[in-house]
């Protein structure tokens, strides 16, 4: 794996250090980001033993910290405030997330917001200075690639979808990918984030901005999910395995970095906010739909999907990945209409390569659910 996370050194400020106990063996990176860490987390996201690292850590080198264990799923402005107030009440000067992709989003608004606060009206509304407070990042999920984005996606109950917020100062100093910590995640977190990575290479590689560069880190990405799908689908993944998808997500996490996400990512947000289906199985349903929209207009790039994944053809790739999804949702025809209306006004298009209209995102929703009349 050390020659994946070379490849990506100087594509993202954030220093990613890779391997069991890693933690551990870098303490030096995480001591000298401050005095007093609050730590940012889930309810269970962090009984992995990656709180006790990093606790172990701190305490030996002589650091204060706070736990904030309160980040729930597709984390919330308020989760934020909360999270903030108590940063200030006990005077923390950097951040430790552990979680998936909701902690670490939640830590990187939280420690936006420590520094520059924003009226609830105007989170979404951009032009963040670039400052925060420093960020090392645990993920305990294979998915998001968080860790190495400056993105936070947060709830944006005002437009009834998720939306993200965005600096360079939100790119963590530090990332530590230790697959330890996901050997008991179940398996449909373990399926959905997976796919959720797998959608950030294949979004990423029909975007405007993406070049020969973070193509080539995307296919790879594409390449390592693939050849686990097998084990995704029967849940038989060994440690090797769980580092794979680690290292991959991280991979795909840099694609999005460099590209963003596009058409997937913005039809997703509406099933997660409506249905709470989740982020990674949202854009799972959905991916199979983009490619055959792409492949009609970019058919050397999908080629090149196909090959990374060990496919025929694009049904055969719709194919793998209803079979790791299983049975689709049941949603009305009117709701995903409505859905498909404020998709199509995304400012997430624009950066397609072949932007999308009404019809083809209307089409992509019915074709990708189960339509109730
Ligand atoms: P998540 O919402 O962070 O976590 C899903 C569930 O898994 C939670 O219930 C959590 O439990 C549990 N969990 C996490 N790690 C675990 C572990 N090691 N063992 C057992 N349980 C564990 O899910 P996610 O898919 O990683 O993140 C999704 C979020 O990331 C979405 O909000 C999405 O929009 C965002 N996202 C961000 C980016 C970006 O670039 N910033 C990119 C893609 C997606 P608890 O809640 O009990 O702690
Ligand atoms: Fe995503």
């Amino acid at each position: 794996m050390k020659e994946y996370i070379d490849s990506i050194r100087s594509l993202v400020p954030t220093e990613v250090i890779y391997g069991e106990h890693c933690i551990k063996n870098n303490a030096d990176k995480l001591l000298s980001l401050g005095e007093h860490a609050l730590i940012v987390t889930g309810k269970s996201s962090a009984v992995n033993g990656s709180l006790r690292d990093v606790l172990s850590v701190l305490e030996e080198g002589g650091k204060g910290y706070t736990v904030f264990d309160r980040v729930t799923p597709n984390p919330t402005i308020a989760c934020v405030r909360e999270a903030v107030a108590l940063l200030k009440e006990v005077g923390a000067d950097f951040i430790v997330a552990i979680g998936g992709g909701s902690p670490m989003d939640a830590a990187k608004a939280i420690a936006t917001f420590a520094v520059q606060d924003r009226k609830d009206e105007e989170v979404f509304s951009g032009g963040y200075e670039n400052k925060a407070l420093p960020m090392a990042h645990v993920p305990t999920t294979a998915g998001t690639g968080s860790e190495v984005t400056p993105y936070a996606i947060l709830t944006n109950d005002f437009q009834k979808t998720k939306t993200s917020i965005t600096s360079e100062a939100m790119f963590p100093k530090v990332a530590f990918l230790d697959a330890r910590y996901m050997f008991c995640l179940g398996r449909n977190t373990t399926v959905n984030t997976a796919i959720d990575a797998l959608s950030h290479a294949v979004e990423g590689m029909f975007t405007k901005k993406s070049s020969p560069e973070t193509d080539k880190i995307a296919l790879q990405a594409i390449e390592m999910i693939f050849s686990e799908f097998d084990n995704l689908k029967n849940y038989t993944l060994s440690e090797r395995d769980r580092e794979k998808l680690l290292v991959a997500s991280m991979l795909a996490g840099v694609v999005i970095a460099h590209t963003g996400t596009t058409v997937v990512h913005a039809m997703g947000y509406p099933l997660t906010y409506f249905h709470d289906i989740d982020h990674g199985r949202a854009n799972g349903l959905l991916l199979g739909e983009m490619l055959l929209l792409c492949a009609e207009r970019q058919s050397e790039k999908t080629d090149e999907i196909l090959r990374a994944a060990s496919l025929f053809d694009v049904h055969d790739f719709s194919l793998a990945l209803s079979a790791l999804l299983g049975e689709k949702e049941d949603i009305s025809r009117e709701e995903l209409e409505e859905y498909a209306v404020e998709v199509a006004k995304s400012k997430k298009l624009p950066n397609i390569t072949y932007t999308p209209d009404y019809e083809d995102i209307r089409k992509m929703y019915l074709e990708s659910f189960n339509v109730k009349q």
